[in-house]
């Protein structure tokens, strides 16, 4: 009988997901146009909103050392024209669904189901977690294991089949996921890096998530 009392137990009380702080980036009807005009020119042509039915997360580090200035910079309606490169593929501007902090705080920027703009190839399916770091040497234990904790409250709401970080997009083009109508549209990202996605990996190997 100890089994009923244990799978009763379990049923009735599912671990609880981690602490999520709401920090929502500033919206408007224009960033809300530009955004749909990416999503149209780079994934879906016939795209009538910008509702995504998310199958991936991409892991990325953020490249300064403060959760607050990288917050106010994704509020920033359109990329600045010094990013070429990015400026040229569209006018609005980076963001992603979450910010996790160098003390494993987690911040949800945007609704998990919002097209951001994060990755070349995977934003119309994608969810992008950003980590607050300039480097891979500088992530933390804390953000390895929010981020681990992270993936597995999406992995539980949404259909995730994949896990992969920024750095290993582009070795993912052949992948039916990846759709980039421009194929001219590429970058080559460190982040987040090898070892910080090994580790993540680690803690979430049960959810058998595909990588490359
Ligand atoms: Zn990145």
């Amino acid at each position: 009988m100890q089994w009923i009392v244990w799978l009763l137990t379990a049923l009735s009380s599912p671990p609880p997901g981690p602490t999520i702080v709401d920090a929502p980036i500033a919206w408007s009807a224009e960033r809300e146009r530009l955004t749909l005009e990416y999503r149209q020119r780079h994934s879906d042509p016939d795209a009538k909103d910008l509702t995504i039915t998310p199958h991936a997360i991409v892991l990325h580090y953020t490249g300064g050392d403060s959760a607050k200035s990288t917050r106010a910079y994704f509020d920033n309606v359109r990329i600045e024209a010094a990013r070429k490169d990015l400026a040229k593929a569209g006018a609005v501007n980076v963001s992603s669904h979450f910010l996790v902090d160098r003390d494993g705080t987690i911040y949800r920027l945007q609704p998990e189901t919002r097209f951001a703009r994060h990755c070349i190839g995977l934003n119309h399916v994608a969810i992008g977690i950003e980590n607050v770091g300039t480097n891979e040497a500088a992530l933390t234990d804390a953000q390895v294991a929010a981020d681990a904790a992270l993936v597995r409250d999406l992995a539980a709401r949404y259909p995730i089949t994949h896990l992969l970080g920024h750095s290993e997009v582009m070795k993912f083009r052949d992948d039916p996921l990846y759709i980039e109508r421009d194929p001219t549209y590429k970058n080559d990202k460190p982040d987040p890096g090898p070892h910080f996605m090994a580790r993540v990996r680690e803690r979430v190997a049960d959810l058998k998530l595909r990588s490359l």
